[in-house]
C-alpha cells in the first residue's frame, strides 16, 4: 500500500526515479529486446525507407543523377540505388547523406571530394539494411549485382583484381549508421584473401610473413564475426603454434609458422562451421555484408541505442573500402585522433598512434599507444601532413573532428572523420574558441552545445583540500572528467547488479569492450588498466559525461578474486576508491566534493543564451539555499515552491501529524498555529534569497497520510509524543487510507474540506511578505492552488485566499500595496479542457506536467517502472513520458490550455513547473507554444536557459 501512495513529495523527483530504473534494464531484458526489435522496429524502418524512396522524389532524383555521378561532384540520393561509390573516378555521396549512407560513408565521400587521401570504396545504404531485416534476413534483389559493379570500379581505379593471384584487391567491411555507435557493430578486414590470392599478396608486397598474417587474421575474424566461431578456438591454436616454435610474441612467429597457422585456422573453421573457408571472394563479401546487417540487432548495439535514446533509425550502412596496411613494418602505423582535446576542449591535436599495427589495435585498447606528439620524432612529414589535415577538416566541417588514419609504408591515408564526441566542458570551450577563431558565429555556438551536456559542468568536483591529504594510489589517463567514488566491481554484470541495489560502484577492468555498455552505464565511474585516451572506455564514457580514468598501468586486476593490486597493496570489494577523471588520479577512500560555479566560458555561453532566449527560466525550490543556488545559476524566480517539503523537518513533522490526527476543528487549528511560525520563517528566507523576483508558492498538495508513519514503532513514537494511544493513531491512519490516493483527497480538495490549512498557509505568506516589504525587500508572491479541475474550485478558494490577505493586512494595519497573485496549476486534463473558464478567476497558470502526464496516459508516476522498460524495448514509447514531454498527446492539452486561457485573458501569465521544464526537448516545445517561462530544479536552470535560446534561434 505504501508503495501506491508514494509520490514526488519524497524530494526525489519521479522523473529521476524513472530514469534510474529505466537505465537498470538487465542484460536479460536487453537480450529479449534485441529479439523483439527486429520485429517491432519494422514500422519505424519502413517509415524511413519511405522517406528515401518516395514517389515525388524519383523525378527529382533523376534530374540530379547525372550531376551526382560527375567526377568529384556532390552526391544526391537516388531512388532504388543501393550502393554509392567514393574514389578518384567518381564520388556519388556527400557529407549531407548520413541518413542514407551512414555517418562514416557520408564523411568518406566528403573527405574524398575535398581532396583528402582516402582509400577508395563504396557504401551500401541503410535502406538496404532495413530491407534485409524487414524481409526476414534476405539480401535485397540486385544488391550483389551493384556490389559486383562497384568492385569492378575499384579494380579499375586501383589496378588490382579481387581474388587475384598476382595483385589482389583486398577490402575491409565496416558498419556505419547515421549516428555513430563506437565499436557496437561488426568489422571484417582483409577480405578477398584466399589460398591463391594470399600468394599474390606475398608476391606483390615481397613479404610472405605479412601476407599470411593478414590471411590468418581474416580467417579468425571471418570465423568469429561472420560465422560465430568462438575466438577462443583460434587463440588456443595460436598458443599451440607459439609453443611449437618456442616463441612468446605473435610477432616472433616466422612466415612458415603463419602458413601453418592458416591451415590450423581453416581446420577449426571447417570443424565448427561445417564447410570449408570460402575460397570465392565474392562469397566472403556477401556473407560479411550480411554479418554487418545482422550486427545492427546484436544485444550490445540494441543496448547502446537504448541508453543513448536513439530510436527510429533505419539500420546500418556497410562500407566496403580498399585495404591499406599499418602493419607493413616500422614505416607503417595507425592512429586515431581528435582535432582538439575532447576532455577539456583545448585546441591541441589530440592523437594516439601505434607503429606497425592494424587499426583495430588502437581502438580496442589492447596495446597502449603513443601520444601524437611523438609522431614528430618518428615521421615529421606525416605529422605535418596531419596538422594540415586538421586545419582543413575543421575549416570544412566547422567543428572538432574525430579521425582515424593509417600510414602504409610512409604514405598517409584517412579512414574516417566524424564530429568528435566530447564532454560538456569541451563542448563549451570548443564552441567559445571557434567563435574567437571566427570559424563559427555566436549563434552557431549557442546552437551547437547540447544543452543536456551542461549537467556535467554542474557536477561536483573533488575538494582540492581533501585531495591534498588523500592517499593517491596511482595515476592513469584523465579520460573523461568528473569525480566518482564507490566500491570496485570487476564485471559489467556485477556493476549492473550492484547499482540496481543502490550501491555506488566503480567498474575496474583491464579494458572495456562494447559488450560492457550496460555495466559502464550503471557504474559511477570507470577505471581501466590498459588503453589510451581513445580506447573504447574513454570514448564511450566521454560521450556520456561519465567519469573515467583509463590506462592506469600500475594496476593489476584479478577479476576472479575480485581484487586489484598496486605495488604491494591489494584492494577489493570492501574498499572504497575515488577516481578523478580530470587528473587521472586513483585515490583510496571517498574524497569529499565541492560544488561548481558558473565562470569563464560557461558564463559566456550563458550570457549568449540570455541574449537570444525569449522565454523566462525559473526554478523549483522550497528551501532558501536551493533558491540562492538557483539564482546563481540564473533563475529568474521560483516557479514552484512545494510547501509540503517544508513540513518534514525536525519538530514540524510532529505538529503536522498532530494536525492530521486532530479530530476537531479546534484541535486542528491548535496544531496549525504551531506550524505557522515555521512556514512564515521559510517564506521570509525564500523572499530574501529571491530579492524581488517572483515566487510561486503552491498550497498543500499531497494526500495527508503521506505525512503519517506506517510502521508500528514510529506510530507508537507519535502516540507517546501526542499523549494519545497507539490504537488511536492506528485508527486515524486507517481512516485516512485511500485506494487511489493520487486520485483522492489531495490538492485543492484538501483546502475545500479543511479551509483552515489554506488559511494558515496564506497567512504565513502574507505575514512574510509584509515583514520583507517592511525591510525594503521587494516581494512578489504568487499563490498557486493545486489540482484544480473546475472553475468553481478555484473561485471558492480564491475568495478564501483573498479574505485571509485582507484580514492579515488589516491586522497589521498594512495600508501599502502588496502585489500578490492568485493562480492555479493546470495538471488535470479537465482543467486544460476548460481553461477558458478557469482563467476567469486565475491570475496565472502553471502546467503541472507530471500529474498531467500521469492523468492523460493513466500511468501511475510511481509505478511506471514496472512496465516502462518493456514499453521502451518494444518501442511502444520512444522514451519515458515523465522525462520528456509527450508532445503529441499531453502537449495538445498544454497547447489547448494555453490557448483557451489566453483567449479569456490575453495577458495571462503561463509557465510550466513539471519536471519537463528542465528537459531540452520539452523546453523547445514550451517555447513553440508561447509559454512565458519554464521552471526546473536549480541544477537544470543553465540547461533550460541554453535550450530556450536554442529554441528561439531555431523557431524564432
Ligand atoms: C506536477 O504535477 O507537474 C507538479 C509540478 O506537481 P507535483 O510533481 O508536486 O505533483
Ligand atoms: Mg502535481
Amino acid at each position: 500500500m505504501a508503495k501506491k501512495t508514494k509520490r514526488s513529495t519524497s524530494k526525489k523527483s519521479t522523473a529521476k526515479r524513472s530514469k534510474k530504473a529505466s537505465k537498470k534494464v538487465s542484460k536479460k531484458t536487453s537480450k529479449k529486446t534485441s529479439k523483439r526489435t527486429s520485429k517491432s522496429s519494422k514500422k519505424s524502418k519502413t517509415t524511413t525507407v519511405r522517406k528515401h524512396a518516395g514517389g515525388g522524389r524519383k523525378a527529382a532524383a533523376k534530374k540530379v543523377s547525372r550531376k551526382a555521378v560527375r567526377k568529384g561532384g556532390r552526391g544526391k540520393a537516388r531512388a532504388g540505388k543501393l550502393v554509392y561509390y567514393f574514389g578518384k573516378t567518381r564520388t556519388e555521396g556527400d557529407g549531407t547523406m548520413k541518413e542514407l549512407i551512414g555517418g562514416k560513408g557520408a564523411n568518406l565521400a566528403e573527405m574524398t571530394s575535398i581532396g583528402l587521401p582516402v582509400p577508395p570504396g563504396f557504401t551500401i545504404t541503410t535502406d538496404t539494411c532495413a530491407k534485409y531485416n524487414d524481409s526476414g534476413c534476405r539480401l535485397p534483389h540486385g544488391m550483389m549485382n551493384e556490389v559486383h559493379k562497384n568492385i569492378a570500379l575499384l579494380e579499375k581505379e586501383l589496378g588490382k583484381k579481387f581474388g587475384d593471384d598476382a595483385k589482389p584487391l583486398l577490402v575491409s567491411v565496416r558498419s556505419g549508421a547515421a549516428v555513430s555507435m563506437p565499436g557496437m557493430m561488426d568489422t571484417i578486414l582483409n577480405l578477398g584473401l584466399t589460398d591463391e590470392s594470399v600468394e599474390g599478396l606475398a608476391e606483390a608486397t615481397g613479404n610472405r610473413r605479412f601476407a599470411y598474417d593478414a590471411y590468418r587474421r581474416l580467417i579468425n575474424m571471418f570465423g568469429d564475426v561472420v560465422m560465430g566461431v568462438d575466438h577462443h578456438h583460434f587463440e588456443k591454436a595460436f598458443e599451440t603454434l607459439k609453443t611449437k616454435y618456442r616463441v612468446q610474441l605473435d610477432t616472433d612467429v616466422p612466415a612458415e609458422g603463419l602458413v601453418e597457422l592458416c591451415e590450423m585456422y581453416k581446420d577449426i573453421y571447417q570443424k565448427h562451421v561445417g564447410s570449408v573457408f570460402p575460397q570465392n571472394p565474392f562469397k566472403q563479401l556477401e556473407l560479411a555484408i550480411e554479418a554487418v546487417f545482422k550486427s545492427w540487432s546484436a544485444d550490445k548495439a540494441v543496448s547502446y541505442r537504448r541508453i543513448e535514446g536513439l530510436f527510429g533509425l533505419n539500420g546500418t550502412a556497410v562500407n566496403v573500402q580498399s585495404m591499406v596496411y599499418g602493419n607493413m613494418g616500422e614505416d607503417s602505423g595507425t592512429g586515431v585522433a581528435f582535432t582538439r582535446n575532447p576532455s577539456t576542449g583545448e585546441n591541441k591535436f589530440f592523437g594516439e598512434f601505434l607503429i606497425n599495427a592494424q587499426g583495430e589495435d588502437v581502438v580496442a585498447g589492447i596495446r597502449t599507444p603513443k601520444p601524437a606528439e611523438e609522431m614528430k620524432k618518428w615521421n615529421k612529414k606525416i605529422y605535418d601532413q596531419l596538422m594540415k589535415i586538421k586545419t582543413k577538416l575543421e575549416k570544412h566541417y566547422k567543428d572538432m573532428q574525430d579521425i582515424e588514419f593509417t600510414i602504409e609504408r610512409g604514405t598517409l591515408y584517412m579512414l574516417q572523420t566524424r564530429g568528435g564526441k566530447r564532454t560538456g566542458a569541451a563542448s563549451v570551450k570548443i564552441a567559445c574558441d571557434m567563435v574567437k577563431e571566427k570559424l563559427i558565429t555566436e549563434k552557431a555556438a549557442v546552437l551547437r552545445i547540447p544543452a543536456g551536456d551542461l549537467t556535467q559542468l554542474l557536477l561536483p568536483s573533488f575538494d582540492p583540500k581533501a585531495k591534498s591529504v588523500a592517499d593517491v594510489l596511482t595515476k592513469g589517463l584523465p579520460a573523461s572528467p568528473g569525480a566518482a567514488a564507490g566500491t570496485p566491481v570487476f564485471s559489467a554484470e556485477e556493476a549492473v547488479e550492484r547499482a540496481r541495489n543502490g550501491d555506488h560502484v566503480i567498474l575496474v577492468r583491464k579494458e572495456t569492450s562494447p559488450e560492457d555498455v550496460d555495466g559502464m552505464h550503471s557504474a559511477r565511474g570507470i577505471l581501466t588498466s590498459t588503453g589510451g585516451m581513445t580506447s573504447h572506455a574513454a570514448v564511450v564514457a566521454r560521450g556520456w559525461g561519465k567519469c573515467c580514468v583509463a590506462g592506469a598501468g600500475d594496476i593489476s586486476i584479478d577479476a576472479d578474486k575480485g581484487q586489484f593490486t598496486i605495488g604491494q597493496r591489494t584492494f577489493g570489494r570492501d574498499d572504497t576508491i575515488s577516481i578523478d577523471g580530470s587528473t587521472g588520479e586513483v585515490i583510496l577512500g571517498e574524497v569529499s566534493t565541492i560544488e561548481p560555479t558558473l565562470s569563464g566560458d560557461f558564463a559566456k555561453v550563458m550570457r549568449w543564451a540570455d541574449k537570444y532566449r525569449t522565454m523566462g527560466v525559473r526554478t523549483n525550490a522550497d528551501a532558501p539555499a536551493d533558491a540562492q543556488r538557483a539564482r546563481e545559476f540564473g533563475a529568474e524566480g521560483i516557479g514552484l515552491c512545494r510547501t509540503e517539503h517544508m513540513f518534514f523537518e525536525g519538530e514540524r513533522i510532529l505538529a503536522m501529524r498532530e494536525m492530521i490526527l486532530a479530530e476537531s476543528l479546534g484541535q486542528r487549528e491548535t496544531a496549525l498555529a504551531k506550524l505557522l511560525p515555521y512556514q512564515r520563517e521559510d517564506f521570509i528566507g525564500i523572499f530574501r534569497a529571491m530579492k524581488g523576483l517572483p515566487v510561486t508558492i503552491r498550497l498543500l498538495d499531497p494526500p495527508l497520510h503521506e505525512f503519517l508513519p506506517h510502521d508500528a514503532k514510529a506510530q507508537q513514537e507519535i502516540a507517546s509524543a501526542l499523549g494519545v494511544t497507539l490504537a488511536k493513531v492506528q485508527e486515524r491512519v486507517g481512516q485516512l487510507h485511500e485506494s487511489n490516493p493520487m486520485l483522492g483527497h489531495r490538492g485543492c480538495r484538501l483546502a475545500v474540506t479543511y479551509p483552515e490549512i489554506l488559511k494558515m498557509q496564506v497567512r504565513a505568506i502574507v505575514e512574510a511578505a509584509i515583514e520583507c516589504t517592511a525591510e525594503r525587500i521587494k516581494t512578489l508572491p504568487e499563490i498557486m492552488i493545486p489540482l484544480v479541475g473546475t472553475r468553481k474550485e478555484l473561485a471558492l478558494l480564491r475568495e478564501a485566499t483573498e479574505e485571509v490577505i485582507d484580514q492579515v493586512k488589516a491586522e497589521h494595519d498594512w495600508k501599502r500595496r502588496l502585489d500578490i497573485k492568485i493562480g492555479t496549476m493546470i495538471e488535470i486534463p479537465r482543467a486544460a479542457l476548460t481553461a477558458d473558464e478557469i482563467a476567469e478567476v486565475a491570475d496565472f497558470f502553471s502546467f503541472g506536467t507530471n500529474d498531467l502526464t500521469q492523468l492523460t496516459y493513466g500511468y501511475s508516476r510511481d509505478d511506471i517502472n514496472t512496465f516502462l522498460p518493456d514499453y521502451i524495448a518494444q518501442e511502444i514509447l520512444p522514451q519515458d513520458p515523465f522525462e520528456s514531454l509527450d508532445q503529441a498527446g499531453v502537449g495538445q492539452l498544454v497547447r489547448m490550455g494555453f490557448d483557451r486561457g489566453r483567449s479569456t485573458k490575453p495577458g495571462l501569465k503561463v509557465g510550466i513547473c513539471g519536471e519537463h521544464g528542465g528537459d531540452p526537448k520539452s523546453v523547445h516545445f514550451c517555447h513553440k507554444v508561447g509559454l512565458d517561462y519554464v521552471s526546473c530544479s536549480p541544477f537544470r536552470v543553465p540547461i533550460a536557459r541554453l535550450a530556450a535560446a536554442q529554441a528561439a534561434l531555431m523557431y524564432g
